[in-house]
């Protein structure tokens, strides 16, 4: 089970996650992109942030609409839809819900990445945020079906995310301002999947209550 002060903590750990690699960020983006995914991502966290004494009593579907909706209003460039349609799906699902089961966090994820296909269009191996999201939804989900629990669902998913942010340097980027570079975009780590891996890590620590 993951609580709704679960999903308020995992808010918070994401947004002091990007805080801490804003620098990291920007410097990925640099390199195959204008240098802002970084300060993009905080920009919108910290918004997010300002709003959060006004979440305290709300249901999980709200808390997410919310940061949907921060995101949306304050984030330009690519990852402010694509972060936006994440969270905004990803409370559809969740709507008016105090806790959600493995299942349920499973599709609050099913749906976010979802979200990230229909808004951005990339496929598998385009050097995006779907080459993290994907492949660790898809070991969410095998997890689920053998019966694991929250916890070790997520452990799964977040050691696949840690190697499919790996796998996106020798991609050659097909989507974004990175496809601009073409070949030279090889070698690289992409921005955008690696605060999707923060994003993901950022749940694990918070369903580990590491924290
Ligand atoms: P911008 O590219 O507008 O400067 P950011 O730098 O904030 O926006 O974000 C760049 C990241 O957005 C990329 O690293 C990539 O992961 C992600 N991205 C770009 N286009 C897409 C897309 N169509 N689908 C999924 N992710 C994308
Ligand atoms: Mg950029």
């Amino acid at each position: 089970m993951v609580s709704q002060a679960q999903i308020l903590q995992w808010v918070q750990i994401f947004a002091s996650e990007i805080e801490q690699n804003k620098e990291y960020l920007t410097q990925l983006d640099a390199a195959i992109g204008d240098a802002d995914h970084g300060i993009n991502m905080d920009r919108g966290f910290k918004k997010v942030m300002s709003q959060l004494p006004t979440l305290a009593n709300q249901d999980i579907g709200s808390i997410l609409k919310t940061v949907s909706m921060t995101l949306i209003s304050s984030i330009g460039g690519a990852s402010g839809p694509l972060y936006g349609t994440l969270f905004l799906k990803a409370s559809t699902v969740t709507t008016g819900k105090q806790e959600l089961t493995t299942q349920e966090l499973f599709q609050l994820l099913q749906a976010g990445l979802d979200g990230v296909l229909q808004r951005g269009k990339a496929q598998l191996e385009d050097k995006t945020m779907v080459d993290v999201l994907s492949p660790a939804v898809a070991a969410f989900k095998q997890a689920v079906e053998e019966g694991k629990d929250t916890l070790t669902a997520m452990q799964q998913a977040v050691a696949v995310a840690e190697q499919a942010l790996e796998n996106t340097k020798p991609m050659l980027a097909k989507k974004g301002r990175a496809s601009y570079l073409g070949e030279r975009s090889i070698g690289h780590q992409d921005p955008g999947a690696t605060s999707c891996y923060l994003m993901l890590r950022s749940l694990l620590e918070t369903i580990a209550g590491d924290r």
